[in-house]
């Protein structure tokens, strides 16, 4: 049996959200202004785990828009994705990846989202045709795996993504594909053991690595019912891994990011990175933390994980337009990268550092 979307499952209106939480005259103004440019959408579920008597709670902060998204500094294409899409929908920065934006939907709208540009919007980067990026993947051997995002790939319906399974199996260089979602996260009434997605992940892990790449922020997103969406995928034979990004407000301390790492972790979700936030327009202002405090925090949270092989191997990094550049540390008045990935090869792999400014967010802040 195939999940049904229905429009019961979600918020969409300020007349439905004010009758599950209280909201004041001005923040319902600014709702609104929000609302006619970047849409809301939030999972009854997700708006359960908010405290309403809590003005300053992570949760709301992450899904219910507000005040500092009125902010326009920073730029809707902050790592410029756009340089690297080769068909419409395919973007190829790094040889052996292809990321696919399969839809511009998602189950729930994150106000913090760096795709903010396109996460329930008209959109021409969304894959139209997906046999012309399999027919990219198929001419390029040096893909070895496929990154299903958009939007949320499982926002998508089983059907369609089923589609999207059969014609990557049939491509042998393409070792695993990612399913980058936060479902898990927002909407884990979507995973459900009897509906055919379940069925779909435990028939192709035969045939490909498949993995989860899930977004988890907070320990409070990690819920009975979050663990056991994880969990199915991880019966059907996939794995799971988690991203986080480092938000102002939500998770912006050491102890809340080390209770999330050691929680995810019991829980068979392996944490890799911890990302700084992109200076996205709408953004950048409301949930940017500086680098210099984002080095102390990432690092007091590190020495709060458990002393497990997998807390250690947990990295800071930024996606920047270039590569991924991975926050080592400061000395003095220096602070020091290294690219974990890089556009171009030469640079992979080698250290650089920069001059630290103190307000600095981003590597285009230091010279
Ligand atoms: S689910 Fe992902 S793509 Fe969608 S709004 Fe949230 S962060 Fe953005």
């Amino acid at each position: 049996m195939s999940f049904k979307f229905k429009n019961h499952h979600f918020i969409t209106t300020i007349e439905e959200l004010k009758q599950y939480l209280p909201l004041s005259k001005d923040e319902e103004k600014v709702i609104k202004e929000i609302h006619k440019i970047h849409p809301m959408k939030i999972t009854k579920y997700y708006l359960s785990l908010i405290n309403p008597k809590d003005e300053k709670d992570p949760i709301k902060k992450m899904i219910i828009p507000s005040k500092g998204e009125l902010d326009l500094e920073g730029d809707y294409d902050a790592s410029c994705e756009s340089s690297n899409v080769k068909t419409v929908g395919l973007q190829h920065k790094y040889p052996q990846t292809a990321l696919i934006l399969t839809t511009n939907r998602c189950t729930a709208y994150c106000r913090h989202c760096f795709r903010k540009r396109l996460a329930g919007l008209p959109s021409n980067e969304v894959v139209r045709r997906f046999k012309e990026s399999i027919d990219y993947v198929r001419n390029h051997k040096e893909i070895d795996n496929i990154i299903l995002s958009g939007g949320d790939a499982l926002a998508l319906t089983s059907e369609v993504l089923e589609k999207f399974f059969e014609e990557i199996s049939t491509i042998p260089h393409v070792k695993y594909i990612r399913i980058a979602s936060r479902v898990p996260v927002v909407f884990p009434e979507r995973i459900n053991k009897g509906h055919k997605l379940i069925k779909m992940v435990k028939k192709f892990t035969k045939k490909k690595r498949i993995c989860l790449v899930t977004h988890f922020n907070h320990p409070r997103e990690i819920t009975k019912e979050s663990v056991r969406a994880v969990k199915r995928f991880l019966d059907a034979g996939a794995t799971a891994y988690n991203q986080t990004v480092l938000l102002k407000g939500v998770n912006d301390k050491a102890d809340i990011l080390a209770e999330l790492w050691n929680k995810l972790i019991e829980v068979g979700v392996l944490p890799y990175y911890l990302f700084q936030c992109r200076p996205v327009k709408r953004v950048k202002k409301h949930f940017s933390v500086s680098l210099e405090k984002g080095v102390k925090i990432f690092s007091d949270a590190k020495k709060k994980t458990h002393g497990n092989i997998i807390c250690r191997r947990i990295k800071y990094c930024m996606s920047h337009a270039e590569g991924k550049a991975e926050i080592i540390g400061i000395i003095g008045k220096d602070i020091y990268f290294k690219w974990h990935q890089n556009k171009n090869q030469n640079d992979f792999e080698s250290f650089f550092k920069r001059r630290l400014k103190k307000d600095a967010i981003w590597l285009d802040d230091l010279h």
